[in-house]
């Protein structure tokens, strides 16, 4: 589905992005997986870079070494992100800061950064990891929810800004899905989610990189500026 196609992914040592990296190494893509902590697989068609989404002069590093090799970008999927859960009144604002830092900004950081690759694909597919919360909220998720809603606005954006050129803009909101990121909350938590998902289980990173790479490849080539929630009906 994706032969011939090169891929940057971030976050891609583990969780949803280590799982689109191998799906789009399996469909035949060029991954280059950017992350801040070493991945614990590997596969023939998949490098890794040190990468943070907060570091402007890394990205452009980044950047000039895939033009040098490749020439072009055709697929980038902003999957990098973090939590740091609370109620408003307690919120820090240390912890609303670094929220936004990685999840807001540090997806405009990259897009900035590789849109002039993307623009010499052909055809090119921005996929951005948003969340349902992004779109309903959360409870204790002021700083989350907000960067979500955000990375919404800004795909429908880059959408308008670059369907001229031929490049895709999409949004998958995951539901709860289990990796690292959810291992760390509680039972009552994980009970109350369950207890919402008229589907009746947790999401599995399969699930997500299946929707990924439908918007990466060629079978969506009519479709920008959507919102696909892979959630089991989560907050229907
Ligand atoms: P994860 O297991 O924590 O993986 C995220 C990866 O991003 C980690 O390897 C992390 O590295 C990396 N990362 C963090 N900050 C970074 C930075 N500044 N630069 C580059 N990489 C950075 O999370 P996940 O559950 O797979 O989530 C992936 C995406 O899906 C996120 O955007 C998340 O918000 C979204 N999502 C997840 C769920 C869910 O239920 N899991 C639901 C909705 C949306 P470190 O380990 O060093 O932090």
């Amino acid at each position: 589905m994706l032969n011939g196609k090169i891929a940057l992914i971030t976050g891609g040592s583990r969780g949803i992005g280590k799982e689109i990296a191998l799906k789009f190494a399996e469909n035949g893509a060029t991954v280059i997986s950017g992350d801040l902590i070493d991945p614990d697989y590997s596969h023939e068609n998949v490098s890794h870079v040190k990468l943070n989404v907060t570091d402007r002069e890394n990205i452009k590093e980044i950047a000039s070494e895939i033009k040098e090799k490749y020439g072009r970008l055709d697929i980038l999927v902003n999957n990098a992100g973090i939590t740091r859960d609370s109620l408003l009144q307690r919120m820090k604002e240390a912890d609303w800061d670094l929220v936004i830092d990685i999840n807001l900004k540090g997806v405009y950081n990259v897009m900035q950064g590789f849109v002039s690759l993307l623009l010499k694909s052909k055809a090119s597919s921005v996929i951005n990891m948003a969340s349902v919360v992004g779109v309903d909220g959360n409870a204790g998720q002021t700083n989350y929810a907000a960067t979500k809603g955000g990375v919404v606005a800004m795909s429908k954006t880059w959408a308008k800004e670059f369907g001229g050129r031929n490049v895709r803009a999409n949004c998958v909101a995951p539901g709860f899905i289990q990796t690292p990121m959810t291992d760390v909350l509680s039972e009552d938590t994980i009970k109350g989610m369950l207890d919402a998902t008229p589907l009746g289980r947790l999401g599995q990173v399969e699930d997500i990189a299946n929707a990924v790479l439908f918007l990466a490849s060629d079978e969506s080539s009519f479709i920008t500026g959507e919102v696909i929630s892979v959630s089991g009906g989560l907050m229907l």
